[in-house]
């Protein structure tokens, strides 16, 4: 990853080591369990909802730095939004994995994750950056289907 941006890869490491929300919520409405079998990574995303939005947002899991960063920035951002919030702030970071330049109201929308922009070069790690995403989608669509 050395031809990561070094600001961008301080942002990624202090994610890792600091990681926000990094705390099993009691009796979350939306949990799911996400496993990347490419590189071992796994992330539990927990969210408390309370009138449609977002009330807590937590992760728990274990993995490479890029996996685990993208979890910490992601619980951040989620705390106050909707669910149809959530899945758009997913699909601005999935246009940015797969090689767009964000728009400037995209990069305010994404925060820290502007730091994961440079992730898109390696195909390999995408999934690893994509691992929390795509445990949000499955979570909602599987909280959706109960209700
Ligand atoms: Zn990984």
């Amino acid at each position: 990853m050395e031809e990561l941006d070094e600001l961008y890869q301080e942002v990624i490491l202090d994610h890792y080591r600091n990681s926000r929300n990094n705390t099993p919520l009691p009796s979350p409405d939306i949990e799911y369990d996400g496993f990347n079998p490419f590189c071992g990574d796994e992330v539990v995303l927990q969210l408390k909802l309370a009138d449609g939005a977002v009330k807590q947002a937590g992760f728990h899991g274990q993995g490479c730095s890029i996996s685990q960063a993208s979890a910490s920035m992601m619980t951040d951002l989620l705390k106050g939004k909707t669910l149809e919030e959530a899945i758009a702030l997913s699909e601005v970071f999935r246009r940015m994995m797969s090689g767009q330049e964000p728009s400037e109201e995209e990069l305010e929308m994404i925060g820290d994750l502007e730091a994961l922009k440079g992730v898109c070069k390696f195909p390999v790690r995408i999934k690893c950056a994509l691992l929390p995403w795509a445990a949000l989608e499955d979570g909602i669509t599987e909280y959706r289907s109960q209700a």
